[in-house]
This record gives C-alpha cells, sequence and structure tokens, in this order.
C-alpha cells in the first residue's frame, strides 16, 4: 500500500503525538485543556471527541456538531491542528466543513464494515489524515478490513491505531493491548504507521506511562493520549485522563528510541526481533499462568472427591511425550525434561496450596498428603 507517513502529514516530524480529552465538554473546558497542551510544546494535534459512542445511553454522549465551533476557536487561538473521531457520514462531513486536521474512526465504528464504507466514502476526494483504531475484538482481519476500506475511497493519509481488545476476565488493563496484533499488522501492511492510545489501553492515569513507554519500545509511530485540565470533572472516562502537567512531565520522562545513531536497517531489525521475542514471552507466562489455575482446580477437585492417588505413570507419560514433542520441533531433550520438570514442581506447589487451604477450613477430608501428581 502506497501510505504517506505521519511525519508527512503536516503536523511535525517524529512520532506523532496526539493528546486532548476524551470529549469537548464546553468550550472554556476545551480550551483550557488546548493552552495548557500547547505551553508544553509536546503536542502535533489536539484530539476531542464531539460524538461519544457510550455502553449506557444515560451517560454522556457529547455535544456534537456545536462543538465544531469551539475547535475552530480554539484551533485559531492556539495554532494547533484539531482531530475528532467520526462515527458517520454525516460527521466526516461536518468535520470536513469545519476545517478538522485530521479524524479517527473509533473501534465501536471499525467493528461495523457498513459504517466504515459509508465513512470512507464521504471522505473521498478529500486529502483529510484518517487513523483506524482497533475493533472492540482482536479481529485482526476486522482491522485490516476497515484500513482496506479507507485505502480504497483514496485516503492516502491512513494511521491505524492500538487501543487494545475488550477483556472477557478481570484484568489490569481496561483494555488489553495484545502486542503481538500490532505487530501482526505491522507485517501486513509494513508501509501503515501504527500509533498507540495507552490511555484506552491502561483505563487508568497510572498506568498510561508505563504503557506509552513499552509502545515507544515497540516502535509506535506516535502516541494518542487523553489529557483533561481537570480530570476528576470530566464526564467521560475520568480515571484515565492525564493533567496537562501530568501529561509534561510523563514526556520528558519517556524514552524515545534515537532514530540518529547507528544503522537504523540494523537496529530496526533487532527491535523487530526482539518484539517478537517480548511477545512470545508474554504469551508463554500467559500460558503458564492458566496451566496453573487447572492445576489449582485439580488440587480443589482431587480434595472435595477425597482423591490422593499418585499416578507415577501420568508424571512418566507427561514427561515422555513432552520431551518427545520438544525433541520434534527441534530442541535440545534434556532443556525441554528441566523446564517441564520445573513446570510441574510448580504445579504440585499450587495443588498442594489448595489443598491445605481446603483443609484448613475444613472444606474437604483430612488426607495423607501424597498428592504429587497431576
Ligand atoms: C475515544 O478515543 O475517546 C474513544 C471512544 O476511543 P475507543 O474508540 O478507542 O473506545
Ligand atoms: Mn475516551
Amino acid at each position: 500500500m502506497d501510505i504517506v507517513q505521519t511525519g508527512s502529514w503536516g503536523f511535525g516530524e517524529g512520532p506523532l503525538i496526539i493528546a486532548g480529552p476524551c470529549s469537548a465538554e464546553s468550550e472554556e473546558q476545551l480550551m483550557a485543556t488546548a493552552r495548557a497542551l500547547k505551553a508544553t510544546g509536546r503536542v502535533h494535534l489536539l484530539r476531542a471527541g464531539l460524538w461519544k459512542p457510550r455502553s449506557r445511553p444515560s451517560s454522556f454522549t457529547g455535544e456534537g456538531f456545536r462543538a465544531l465551533e469551539w475547535l475552530r476557536r480554539v484551533k485559531a487561538e492556539t495554532g494547533l491542528p484539531v482531530a475528532v473521531e467520526v462515527a458517520s457520514p454525516e460527521h466526516a462531513r461536518a468535520a470536513i466543513e469545519a476545517g478538522v486536521d485530521a479524524v479517527w474512526l473509533g473501534a465501536r465504528t471499525v467493528s461495523n464494515p457498513f459504517s466504515v464504507d459509508a465513512i470512507a466514502a464521504a471522505l473521498r476526494g478529500t486529502d483529510m489524515p484518517v487513523m483506524v483504531k482497533n475493533p472492540l475484538s482482536p479481529d485482526l482481519d476486522l482491522w485490516v478490513g476497515a484500513i482496506e476500506r479507507v485505502y480504497s475511497a483514496g485516503i492516502r493519509k491512513i494511521a491505524a491505531i492500538h487501543r487494545g481488545f475488550t477483556p472477557y476476565d478481570k484484568s489490569r488493563y481496561r483494555n488489553l493491548p495484545k502486542w503481538e496484533l500490532a505487530i501482526e499488522l505491522r507485517s501486513r501492511i509494513p508501509s501503515l504507521p501504527v500509533i498507540c492510545d495507552p490511555s484506552h489501553m491502561s483505563g487508568k492515569a497510572s498506568l498510561v506511562p508505563e504503557t506509552a513507554q513499552k509502545a515507544l519500545d515497540m516502535n509506535m509511530a506516535g502516541l494518542m493520549i487523553e489529557v483533561h485540565h481537570d480530570p476528576a470533572r470530566a464526564l467521560s472516562d475520568k480515571e484515565q485522563q492525564l493533567t496537562p502537567d501530568e501529561f509534561d512531565k510523563m514526556m520528558g520522562s519517556l524514552l524515545f528510541r534515537s532514530s540518529t545513531s547507528g544503522d537504523i536497517g540494523f537496529i530496526n531489525h533487532l527491535e523487530e526481533l526482539r518484539n517478537r521475542i517480548d511477545s512470545i514471552d508474554h504469551q508463554l507466562i500467559g500460558l503458564l499462568a492458566s496451566r496453573m489455575r487447572i492445576s489449582e482446580e485439580m488440587g480443589e477437585y482431587k480434595c472435595r472427591s477425597g482423591v490422593t492417588v499418585f499416578q507415577l505413570e501420568r508424571w512418566l507419560e507427561i514427561l515422555e511425550s513432552r520431551t518427545q514433542h520438544g525433541i520434534s520441533e527441534g530442541l535440545d531433550s534434556e532443556f525441554v525434561g528441566k523446564v517441564i520438570r520445573m513446570i510441574h514442581e510448580e504445579s504440585i506447589r499450587c495443588q498442594d496450596v489448595v489443598i491445605k487451604k481446603l483443609h484448613d477450613a475444613g472444606g474437604c477430608p483430612p488426607a495423607g498428603s501424597d498428592g504429587e501428581n497431576e
């Protein structure tokens, strides 16, 4: 794909820094936030949501079309270019008319190909930069498909925004990063700039800086950060918005990868390999955690059933089958044996902890603890 890189969108060079409130709430709020952001000298593009896609209709749904006028004034006064989320062709047409400098498609919109087609059609023939957030579910084809739809409308200033995916379990993040999907997107469309939105990923202000650093370490093309002049009073996403001061401090402490020293081709390749390793390690840890949770469940099940039978055959079978599998994958048999022994030991420890807890609580009959198998 013949995509224009963010550095050539006219907002400045280096990683594209987008900051601003989740929602435009009033002209005063927008102006106060924009002035403070402008003063940091660290922002290329001011963001604000005018039409807010909220889960519940009773929540604040944005100030809508009338806020475009506020943005026009903010832009005139501060000189900051502005970006808004568009969720319909009407939004897109109004944004073009109001002189908005860039638009993005939100996660909910990207989940619906009909909406993406309709918005792309409304943008056809313009030079508008369009950023496409990932869909709510970790469906890479849906994300790529939305980018293709925008591209097919003749738009060439395109970037993706990685904002994470809806978790179905309790999670540290509001939206799971699943970094491997951003890596996979970049390998599918190598010319596509991918910007990270650590605010929606984190869901809480305290987690934004480390998530932003992780994104920069992964060589992302920019950051979109939610900043509100008074987050405690924000009408949407108050937990995750930074104050302008917090934003300034964070930006000052983030380590931006130097692209001036050394052979950049080599550095990029090395970084890509490291990202793949990071992603695999992340998955390995997740898999180990899932395995241990099953062990705990097994411990509880055995305990409640009064079963504590040591099955040497089961362990020997595990060791043998995993070692053979490892050898067939080209791994050293001694290494596989060591790893599987360590995992098995930890699994037994997890079972024991659960069994002891249950005994102490009188939840199952006392047993001669010989339950050291899986
Ligand atoms: C937003 O950027 O304020 C927004 C609604 O984001 P998302 O589409 O990522 O949920
Ligand atoms: Mn938001």
